[in-house]
């Protein structure tokens, strides 16, 4: 835990006891802070109870002596309207801000020159943050991973100068950081997402600059015209950046470049400096890394890890032992020439996209509860489909893209085991060089049949297990 000593003796108020409000009221009490908390959620509250912290109704309580309102990057600051209690601290003259400014204030106290990596970006922020610290901690660097993904930052070991903090931020854990200063501030890419909650494209992507504006070092990705253009005004303040593209090369910076490899595509990264280009790592048989998205995670992971003092060869060394996050792409294991995908995270069309295109050859398992659009977009991808089993209840809709468009044979499956089973024995029976994917990448939300895409995920993960002759991948 990182004890927040910089509001010792003043008492905040703290509305949302999830796992990080939870983490966050602890880590204030134990450096001497009073809290009090509330929660909309009955249980949340006696759970907040139950362990020793003030419940307090803030809806009835006086927020005038409230040194700060800490508020869950969950609930509205401004969009679609500011939840009650913003309301409230408002007009109390309360500061509003999240946990991550706090852990950006004690470390301003304890070790202001502890690294700290930041990771935005509409897309590959969890890959690329685990990617990070995980290439980190290969080299052999005392690393502590957090934020969005994964441990509340204030759960965290307090920050030190010789222990990297690798944090992912949402842009709403943005909007509630002031004081955000990274060592290194990381925006990948800006496409629209979340507008709901953030009103307009452009405060969208404002915020997400804010990082990387206060970053000593930036790195941003250039694949995306708003993102090129907070990187041009980047180059224009005279502060330390580096530019990264997953797709295209640059004149200076690091870059993905993709050559053919005999029948297959191999992504090198190559870093510019000064002009002149050098090949630093090579993405090829990397499972955990595949596919064109990857390769501009890889970028921006090896521009971080490379600012904070590692060499090429530490980094390269450190991506080939990646084992990937779950659910995303996660390579299962194989049946002989035969690969086994979890991509159960892909909820939505542009999320499999990702995943067609990264195979050749793909018994594609989908469906369950669809989202606008269906799986139209994709249309492009037919050609890398073998053969699609469809599950839950988009069936139909899925069904009527399939035979609308004439190219992908499918077949009804229903359920995940028997889609599972059939794929398989059709995949195993496949012939050709291409590697053969049985691939779960719903294009969906989970809620037809699963409680969410983790359940989901694990029950493919089991099923595939139970096969004959399956070996996992070695992690
Ligand atoms: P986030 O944390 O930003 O949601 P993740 O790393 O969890 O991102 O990846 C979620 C999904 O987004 C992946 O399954 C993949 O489909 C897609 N994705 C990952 N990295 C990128 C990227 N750099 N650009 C575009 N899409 C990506």
């Amino acid at each position: 835990m990182t004890p927040v000593t910089a509001f010792a003796g003043q008492t905040l108020a703290l509305f949302g006891l999830g796992g990080s409000g939870l983490a966050t009221a602890r880590a204030l009490v134990a450096g001497g802070a009073k809290v009090a908390c509330w929660d909309d959620n009955q249980a949340s509250r006696d759970k907040a109870a139950a362990e020793g912290l003030s419940v307090v109704d803030l809806a009835t309580a006086g927020w005038s002596g409230f040194a700060a309102f800490v508020l869950s990057p969950g609930v509205p600051l401004t969009h679609p309207a500011p939840h009650w209690t913003v309301e409230k601290a408002k007009a109390a003259n309360v500061p509003v801000i999240g946990d991550i400014e706090l852990f950006f204030l004690e470390r301003a106290r304890i070790a202001p020159a502890a690294p700290v990596v930041c990771i935005t970006g509409t897309n590959g922020k969890s890959t690329t943050t685990a990617l990070i610290a995980h290439v980190l901690q290969a080299a052999g660097r005392d690393v502590q991973m957090g934020g969005n993904i994964g441990t509340a930052v204030l759960a965290l070991e307090p920050p030190a100068d010789s222990r990297v903090h690798v944090v992912e931020c949402s842009t709403f854990q943005i909007d509630l950081t002031p004081s955000i200063k990274p060592t290194v501030g990381i925006q990948m890419n800006l496409t629209p997402d979340h507008l709901d909650r953030h009103g307009t494209f452009e405060a969208y992507g404002a915020i997400k600059e804010r990082l990387v504006a206060a970053s000593d070092i930036a790195v941003i990705g250039v694949d995306d015209e708003p993102s090129k253009q907070m990187a041009r005004r980047r180059a224009a303040s005279g502060k330390p950046l580096v530019k990264i593209s997953g797709e295209q090369p640059l004149d200076e910076g690091v870059f993905a470049g993709v050559t053919a490899n005999g029948g297959q595509l191999d992504t090198r990264i190559v870093e510019v400096r000064d002009g002149k280009p050098k090949v630093v790592a090579n993405l090829a048989g990397i499972g955990s890394l595949r596919g064109s998205h990857n390769a501009q995670n890889a970028a921006a992971a090896f521009a971080a890890c490379a600012a904070l003092g590692l060499t090429a060869e530490q980094i390269a060394a450190g991506f080939k032992s990646y084992p990937g996050l779950k659910h995303r792409m996660e390579e299962l294991g194989r049946i002989g020439r035969v690969v086994f995908i979890n991509d159960s995270k892909a909820t939505n069309a542009d999320s499999t996209e990702k995943a067609l295109n990264s195979f050749r050859a793909i018994f594609w398992i989908l469906g369950g509860k669809a989202k606008e659009g269906g799986i139209e977009s994709l249309r492009r991808y037919f050609p890398n489909i073998a053969r699609a089993y469809l599950i839950g209840a988009a069936s139909d809709t899925f069904a009527a893209t399939f035979d609308d468009d004439g190219r992908v044979t499918y077949e009804r499956s229903g359920t995940l085991d028997v889609a599972l089973a059939a794929a398989t024995k059709a995949a195993l029976a496949q012939q050709g060089s291409d590697e053969i994917a049985v691939l779960l990448s719903p294009a969906c939300a989970s809620y037809d049949q699963f409680p969410n895409f983790e359940v989901r995920g694990d029950a493919f993960r089991t099923l595939v297990k139970a096969l004959p002759g399956f070996e996992p991948v070695e992690r």
